[in-house]
């Protein structure tokens, strides 16, 4: 390896010229580099660099401190013209010059490059927005840099971290959406585990992601926040799922719950999935295959009415009729499809009037799962009716969906749930451009010693 004199090389991008041999590293204050290398091994730029200010004063007794020689730490960099940037610092070692005073040797230091590091500050806060809104994995930011997984992780936690737990993020929302989502599939040693999700339903904004779906993980959450932030809550949109509704009941007593036409629309195509299973099973004495008529009608049943055309829904009939002796699962289909027509009322009064029809018709089926499903529409009987007046939704996360199920996809699964919920956070939840993050600081560049 041979070390070229900066003051050979003209314009590098990085550095610029201060006229006196040295060039000041743009953007790293206070260092200034002294020699440099292409190693075409590697493709890596090495850069010897050491700080430009060479006076010190012990801080025990004031007086100016004696060199006593370097140490060398090789951290790495931003990348520069895309090569990787190794930096070899010639960090300054001193002693005190008063011959009575206690202090010993001691180093100099720097906020740019942290003791131990093996990255700069600035990289490390280059790898969490790679990470973060960049949606690299972890492992692909550490191999850009040079660095293990553990390196680059850390500098995602710890650049990550104030942005995440910074209160502005919680911004300001009048609705929120509270939804169940699947963490981690389920595997011989435990059942899939679920967390829930909690956006900002106007900002479509994931505000924070607990590890349970449980009414205790909500009361706990809702707890931890200031109570002004709590009073500007107005909506909760659920699913209906009695934890959630305990939860906000007794964390934000004054907002009121809504759920909305998605959720209520799902539950009537769940029974009439079970009521078609079962009457699969009763007729037939297995589950459903691939010739049997329920089987082939099985998403034609989930479809809109208006969706099948008179073609569809007159073979969806030619097969009710060769595989649903007592007319169950065409029950179910029309509960389905009342229940439907109620989203198209007017006003929540007219819906009001829908869903006493639909009560009516599912408490005179005679059919069980219909039953159920009549008196569970009718326990949710005033969140629902809200929807028609709010209009809220909590549709609007789809896309977040998208997201985490990309960065799940990225991290292989997420064990660790304080890192899935840091970078999911970092991608849809935290505002990059915040004015005010406490651990990064910015630097002026110092451009001559
Ligand atoms: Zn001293």
């Amino acid at each position: 390896m041979m070390w070229l004199l900066n003051g050979n090389i003209s314009r590098r991008p990085l550095m610029g010229h201060d006229g006196s041999g040295v060039s000041a590293l743009v953007g790293l204050g206070g260092f200034v580099v002294t020699a440099q290398l292409l190693d075409d091994a590697s493709g890596e730029w090495w850069l010897a660099v050491e700080t430009a200010d060479d006076r010190a004063w012990c801080e025990i007794c004031g007086v100016r401190a004696i060199g006593h020689g370097r140490r060398r730490v090789v951290v790495r960099d931003l990348p520069m013209a895309d090569r990787p940037v190794v930096l070899v610092w010639a960090k300054r070692l001193w002693r005190c010059g008063e011959a009575a005073c206690s202090a010993r040797t001691w180093s100099e230091d720097s906020g740019e490059i942290a003791p131990r590091a093996v990255l700069t500050e600035r990289a490390r806060a280059e790898i969490c927005r790679l990470v973060g809104p960049g949606e690299h994995s972890v492992a692909h930011a550490a191999r850009n840099f040079g660095v293990s997984w553990h390196a680059a992780m850390a500098a995602v936690r710890d650049h990550g971290r104030p942005r995440v737990d910074h209160l502005a993020r919680l911004g300001a929302p009048s609705a929120l959406g509270l939804d169940e989502t699947s963490f981690l599939a389920a595997t011989a040693e435990h059942p899939t585990l679920l967390v829930t999700g909690i956006i900002d339903i106007h900002e479509g904004r994931v505000v924070d992601v607990l590890a349970a779906r449980s009414a205790v993980a909500v009361t706990d959450w809702l707890g931890s926040k200031p109570a002004p932030w709590l009073a500007g809550i107005r909506h909760v949109v659920i699913d209906p799922y009695q934890p959630y509704a305990t939860a906000v009941a007794a964390g934000l007593p004054d907002a009121r719950l809504v759920v909305d036409h998605f959720h209520v629309i799902r539950l009537a195509n769940a029974a009439l999935d079970e009521v078609r299973r079962r009457t699969q099973q009763a007729t037939t004495g297995h589950r459903g295959r691939k010739d049997d008529p329920l089987y082939r009608i099985r998403r034609r049943l989930l479809a809109r009415h208006e969706d099948l055309g008179p073609d569809g829904f007159a073979r969806v009939l030619a097969w009710l009729d060769a595989g649903d002796p007592d007319g169950e699962v065409g029950a179910a289909y029309l509960a389905k499809e009342l229940l439907r027509e109620t989203y198209l009322a007017a006003d929540a009064f007219d819906a009001r009037r829908r869903l006493a029809g639909f009560y009516d018709y599912c408490a005179s089926s005679d059919v069980p799962e219909l039953e159920r499903l009549g008196r569970t529409i009718a326990r949710w009987e005033t969140p629902i009716l809200r929807w028609h007046r709010t209009r809220l939704t909590n549709a609007a996360t789809e896309g977040t969906n998208l997201i985490i199920k990309n960065i799940k996809r990225l991290g292989f699964g997420f064990r660790n749930f304080k890192n899935y919920r840091l970078r999911l956070l970092l991608r849809c939840g935290a505002p990059w451009q915040h004015p005010q993050v406490a651990s990064i600081r910015p630097r002026q560049p110092r451009i001559s010693a």
